[in-house]
């Protein structure tokens, strides 16, 4: 099969997987303190019917695929989930969004499994604002994790830095030269008004184009490919002349990239989502549990990437729209 088309002709070949919405910190911009209320056990979609979703969605196009959550590694036998999704015949790009927490212990045993790149997510260089923002995270943990990653042949490690004006924008240089002599790719990421418990304010927004300027003062930032050639999926790469690693900037809020959006997104509790930004979910688990087909279940996700809007409407509007906390969407 050639692939799954959506309304507005773009290839959706891209699955998102969350697989909990559990996660151990508490981001402050990702979750209120108390937490979220979680989905019960039986809500879960079990690895049996993740696979089916998964396999059913390869065998219709979709070739690349994330694991994510809430924190993936959390969820018991995560390894051998990655184990059966990278031996989907279709597959050609699995990876996994994480706090790297815990990759110290897992990071072998899931390049065995069949994971070849990893997307780390740390907001801060400074132990006791990395604490602070995580509500309790501890960044030696972390980079323990990176190192494990890499001595597993995991690779590239690419860092996510979500961007917040008050927060981390005075290490935004610091960041940066990680890659002068380590292949990390940095990504820088605008902070985007997702969920109703968000406390996003735009002034708190950095626009990529600032993080751009800002960059080039430290050395000429030299583009490695465009947006549309799927390297880098969203991220406009640059890099430092000479540098070992790589510098990504999304712009999901200064610049939309939904032109090119190539996306579905799973829900730890088996609904689809389309579009980031969008109320809209396609609940597949009533199928799932009640023996329907994969007929059935195809039709579904046909009619649920009817919903994929062309667009996603004005910013200042998400947060209305949108109600689930991004720890329920997997990012
Ligand atoms: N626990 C994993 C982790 O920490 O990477 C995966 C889930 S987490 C929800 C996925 C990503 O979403 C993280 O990189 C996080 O920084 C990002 N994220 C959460 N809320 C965001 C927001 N409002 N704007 C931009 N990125 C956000």
């Amino acid at each position: 099969m050639n692939g799954l088309i959506d309304t507005h002709n773009r290839r959706i070949n891209y699955l998102r997987i969350s697989i909990t919405d559990r996660c151990n910190l508490r981001c402050q911009y990702c979750m209120p303190k108390e937490g979220v209320s979680l989905f019960g056990h039986g809500e879960i979609l079990s690895y049996e019917e993740i696979l089916r979703v998964a396999a059913l969605a390869v065998k219709r196009g979709i070739d690349k695929i994330r694991i994510t959550g809430g924190e993936p590694l959390v969820r018991k036998d995560v390894v051998s989930l990655v184990r059966k999704l990278s031996g989907l015949a279709g597959v050609r790009d699995l990876s996994m969004t994480t706090n790297a927490l815990l990759l110290g212990e897992f990071a072998a045993a899931l390049s065995r499994a069949g994971l070849r790149r990893i997307n780390v997510s740390m907001d801060s260089l400074d132990p006791e604002k990395y604490r602070r923002i995580t509500r309790g995270g501890d960044l030696k943990k972390v980079w323990e994790g990176i190192d494990a990653a890499r001595r597993s042949g995991i690779s590239p490690i690419k860092i996510n830095v979500v961007a917040i004006a008050g927060f981390n924008d005075g290490e935004i240089e610091a960041f940066a030269r990680l890659t002068l002599k380590d292949p990390f790719q940095v990504r820088f990421i605008e902070f985007m008004p997702i969920g109703e418990s968000s406390e996003w304010k735009p002034e708190q927004c950095i626009p990529a184009s600032s993080i751009r300027e800002r960059l080039e003062e430290i050395a000429p930032l030299l583009p490695l490919s465009d947006p549309d050639n799927g390297r880098g999926g969203p991220a406009r790469l640059f890099k430092f002349p000479g540098a070992a690693g790589e510098i990504g900037l999304i712009s999901p809020v200064s610049e939309h990239f939904c032109g090119s959006c190539n996306r579905l997104r799973l829900t730890a509790d088996g609904r689809l989502k389309t579009c980031l930004f969008s109320a809209e979910l396609t609940d597949l688990k009533p199928l799932l549990r009640s023996g329907a087909g994969d007929e059935e279940l195809a039709a579904k996700l046909d009619e649920a990437l009817l919903s994929k809007p062309a667009h996603h409407g004005p910013i200042g509007g998400v947060m209305k729209r949108c109600h689930l906390p991004m720890v329920k969407i997997g990012g």
